[in-house]
């Protein structure tokens, strides 16, 4: 099974992990100039080490982004994957379910777009959501239609225990799980609230329930915080990225992205003996105009 890389932003294993004490920014001043450069660096990685897991076609990769909104998933998606070829790499983004994914249990609507071996897929929100918004909105359970009335306090219990047994069995069948959670500070976000109120090219990115949603700030942090301890795993870890700098986030996600994958030994396909030949003799076959 794969095994998380070391960062000073993995969550550890053993439920130790803190929000109030975990980074929003970087330790020092930040170079926006060598995080860019650090990023161009590591998609260059990045790409040729996809080609081989394509080709491999053994392991896939599935990376979790989630965060409060302003956060940045969008842009460090986009960062993030921009060299990385379009066939081997899916991103789909989770919102309000529909009515025909509330049909289903809560594992459904994300289970059906797991990547495939050899490929990576992103999922913007995922099945975390249903132990944070939902948390944080007892209503949203209500809606759900569960046929018996789930006691508050162990149904969260009960899902952080799906998820957890979920991702092993990922694992166990040859995916890696990332998971990446943007750590903004409540201060930044305010800041970015503000632009995109104040300048008239971001205006399309306000949205007021946001501003609501920044009211429940606590309780999204003790969700995260529950999440966190409770889902990561050797296996399937999670990463609070500090996200107050964005060229300095996307570097981090990129550089634990590329050192999972170069930790997996990718290679190409090995040719046989047999097979070689084979080739040599269809070589021949073109070369002289038998075909
Ligand atoms: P952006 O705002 O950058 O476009 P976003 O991910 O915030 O991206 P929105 O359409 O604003 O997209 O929000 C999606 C909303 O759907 C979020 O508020 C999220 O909490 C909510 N959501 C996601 N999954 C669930 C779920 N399982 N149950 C209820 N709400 C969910
Ligand atoms: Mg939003």
């Amino acid at each position: 099974m794969f095994e998380a890389v070391e960062s000073p932003y993995l969550v550890p294993f053993d439920g130790s992990f803190r929000v109030a004490t975990s980074l929003t920014g970087p330790t020092q001043e930040p170079d926006k100039k060598r995080a860019e450069k650090a990023l161009r660096k590591r998609i260059k990685r990045m790409r040729s080490l996809q080609d081989m897991l394509y080709a491999q076609n053994e392991w896939s990769v599935l990376l979790v982004f989630q965060a409060m909104d302003a956060a940045g998933k969008d842009g460090t998606i986009k960062a993030v994957m921009s060299g990385i070829n379009p066939a081997g790499c899916q991103v789909h983004s989770f919102k309000k379910p529909s009515e025909n994914e509330l049909d289903h249990d809560f594992l459904w609507r994300t289970s059906i777009r797991l990547p495939e071996r050899g490929r990576i897929g992103i999922f913007n929100r995922s099945y975390y959501e249903e132990v944070l918004v939902v948390r944080v909105h007892p209503e949203i359970l209500a809606a759900q239609r569960l046929p018996f009335q789930p006691t508050n306090g162990t149904i969260w219990d009960e899902r952080l225990e799906s998820i957890a047994d979920h991702e092993l069995h990922l694992a166990r069948n040859g995916m890696v799980v990332l998971k990446f959670w943007l750590n903004v500070s409540r201060d930044e976000q305010k800041e970015r609230f503000l632009a995109r109120i104040k300048e008239p090219e971001k205006n399309w990115k306000f949205h007021a329930a946001d501003v609501a949603e920044r009211g429940h700030w606590d309780e999204y942090m003790n969700a995260y915080e529950e999440a966190l301890n409770s889902t990561s795993r050797s296996w399937a870890p999670w990463y609070a990225i500090p996200a107050d700098h964005k060229p300095y986030m996307r570097a981090a996600v990129a550089d634990i992205i590329d050192r999972s994958l170069e930790s997996l030994g990718l290679a190409y396909p090995t040719v046989s003996e047999q097979e070689r030949s084979e080739l040599a003799a269809w070589g021949k076959t073109l070369e002289r105009g038998e075909s």
